[in-house]
């Protein structure tokens, strides 16, 4: 993307060329990549994770908070801050897409939802009506995203309503403590780096799977994690989540992030919780998958995917519902 400052004249009088570079991050040309520390327990995989932890005696939480501080150069309360800043911007992201109504910014006519169906959810019988919310929230993230909103990618903006929907049921629903919250998204945070790691987190390059499917994965992570879940339960519920998600192509309607994408990101949320559930209600040691290997066919398949469902917009919904 390129910016340009005009003056009056219409005369260029400044630019700058930025790139997307993936996952959230940008450069601009001419500027250097920001210098970063190495992690003081390096691992690139859940079973290297595990064995470190197993070795060092240390907890999930404590092994993340001890790398970010030694790649960012940062003190922990630093890190602190920074966890409650995005937590916070999630949660208000909700918020405010709750109170929001009426047409998103789009080249064609395209309406809001999250508050109706959260309205809706309030004259709805328990269990329907905590599926609306779930899903209200997610939509509200979403939502917010398209509008040009601030978000966090998470990871990515694409998927930045479903780790949100979560936060927001752990504040509001759970009441979990700020603490709590916080060593959530650190296992989150976790997961996303290993989906990073051994497969991508671009529609681009593996699909859909690789956004709403690993942001559903984080988001079972953390709320399992945050809810004092164990280290084989946390990897098991990001495990599951993931896991139904396989082999989902990018196919947004005319290239924006709008259909399906808003709408994934309730079911990429729903997903999380009902990962959750099942994780910690089953004998975690009697599961089969393990979370190294579900990357591993994420990648498989979003190798294998045709370009066309690669965030093109050339296949699958993105041309049987173009608005003609
Ligand atoms: S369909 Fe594509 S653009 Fe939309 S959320 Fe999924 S990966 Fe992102």
């Amino acid at each position: 993307m390129i910016m340009r400052l005009l003056g009056k004249d219409g005369a260029t009088l400044f630019e700058r060329e930025y790139y997307s570079t993936g996952g959230g991050f940008f450069q601009w040309k001419g500027n250097p990549a920001p210098a970063r520390g190495k992690p003081l327990r390096p691992f690139g995989s859940m079973a290297e994770f595990k064995r470190l932890a197993q070795e060092s005696n240390k907890s999930l939480h404590e092994i993340i908070l001890e790398n970010e501080k030694a790649i960012m150069n940062v003190r922990e309360e630093e890190v602190l801050a920074h966890l409650d800043l995005v937590l916070k911007t999630m949660e208000d992201g909700v918020t405010e897409g709750l109170a929001e109504e009426g047409l998103l910014p789009a080249p064609f006519e395209f309406y809001r939802k999250a508050k109706r169906i959260y309205e809706c959810s309030k004259n709805a019988n328990v269990a329907d009506g905590f599926m609306q919310q779930i899903s209200s929230y997610a939509l509200a993230g979403s939502e917010g995203n398209a509008a040009g909103r601030l978000g966090i990618t998470a990871p990515t903006l694409g998927s930045a309503g479903t780790m949100p929907a979560l936060v927001y049921v752990m504040k509001h629903h759970l009441k979990l403590s700020q603490d709590a919250m916080r060593k959530g998204l650190l296992a989150a945070g976790r997961v996303g780096f290993i989906c990073k790691n051994n497969a991508s987190v671009a529609g681009a390059e593996v699909g859909c799977q690789g956004e709403i499917g690993v942001a559903s994965s984080m988001a079972a992570a953390m709320i399992s994690y945050a809810t004092g879940a164990s280290l084989e339960v946390t990897e098991l519920a990001a495990t599951i989540a993931l896991e139904h998600h396989l082999g989902m192509s990018c196919d947004p309607v005319g290239g924006l992030v709008l259909i399906p994408c808003i709408e994934r990101n309730a079911f990429g949320a729903i997903k999380a919780y009902n990962a959750y559930l099942l994780a910690t209600s089953e004998i975690a040691s009697q599961h089969w998958e393990d979370l190294d290997r579900v990357i591993m066919a994420m990648h498989e398949t979003g190798i294998a995917m045709p370009t066309m469902f690669k965030e093109m917009g050339t296949g699958g919904l993105g041309v049987t519902m173009v608005d003609c």
